[in-house]
């Protein structure tokens, strides 16, 4: 999978993509990371690619021109690598406005061959060059950034680890939070007692269908506690709804709100 970042911080992306799993995927030929600098198509002596707002107002605003120019190199170096099979690239824009990013649209976007972010910085980016080239919008939550450099950082993140072959076990992307309705189970390691605290007894049983049960259940109690509103009963296998009612039953805590 490419990545194809359209940023004035193009040190930021690849600084933080350097490290770690993702560091690991690049240098394995799994992903591949490209940062375009916007400034390169600036129009003027100074390399600015900002201006005062039209009809007065607080901050600067990206160009349009940069930013399309930017968009179209990069469009065409896709297609001279796509050769035939050509197909339109989506353009992610990142912004407080999008879409709220989850791990579903983190998969959906795992099935891209290509992917076009665009960062905004400032007080954003001329509208009109918005409306001609993006694709999708995605906020990364309900705060403001200085620019798109992280949120983008963000995505790639999410993305890349559902990427085939980037996390080393495969599985691990598949038994984790979010993956279905539940978040993790709690995770141990050695040492088997620590500050007086013993791991679970069944997680040392090697019985691996109690362990399987265990974890199910921790699942579940942790999401009805931290997370109610991703619960949905009629989602539920016979097995888990099982395990629901008693959980209702057994405690208070997992009751309606009383709001
Ligand atoms: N004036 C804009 C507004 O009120 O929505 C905020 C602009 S912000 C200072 C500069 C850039 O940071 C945005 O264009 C966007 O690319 C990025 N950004 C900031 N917060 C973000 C968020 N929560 N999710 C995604 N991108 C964000």
């Amino acid at each position: 999978m490419r990545f194809h970042v359209l940023t004035l911080f193009p040190e930021m992306i690849l600084q933080g993509v350097s490290h770690s799993i993702l560091g690991r995927a690049i240098a394995d030929g799994l992903i591949r990371v490209e940062a375009v600098n916007i400034r390169d198509f600036s129009h003027n002596k100074q390399l600015h690619v900002d201006d005062a707002p039209f009809g007065g107002g607080a901050g600067m605003v990206m160009q349009a021109p940069p930013v399309y120019e930017a968009w179209e190199a990069v469009s065409q170096k896709i297609a001279s690598e796509q050769g035939e099979g050509i197909r339109k690239t989506r353009v992610v824009f990142m912004t407080p406005a999008g879409r709220p990013f989850s791990q579903e649209i983190a998969r959906e976007l795992a099935a891209e061959e290509d992917l076009i972010l665009l960062c905004g910085h400032y007080e954003g980016i001329d509208q009109r060059v918005i409306d001609e080239i993006v694709t999708d919008e995605i906020s990364i939550g309900d705060y403001v950034l200085t620019g798109g450099e992280l949120p983008a950082l963000v995505v790639m993140d999410a993305v890349s680890r559902l990427v085939p072959g980037v996390l080393g076990n495969d599985d691990s992307a598949e038994d984790e939070s979010f993956s279905g309705m539940y978040l993790e189970y709690p995770q141990f390691t050695r040492p088997r007692e620590y500050h007086g605290r013993e791991v679970p007894e069944v997680l040392l049983s090697g019985h691996h269908e109690n362990i399987r049960k265990w974890r199910l259940e921790q699942s579940m109690r942790t999401t009805m506690r931290k997370r109610p509103d991703l619960i949905d009963p009629a989602r539920m296998s016979k097995e888990e709804a099982k395990i629901y009612r008693r959980l209702l039953a057994e405690s208070e805590e997992y009751g309606p709100s009383s709001e």
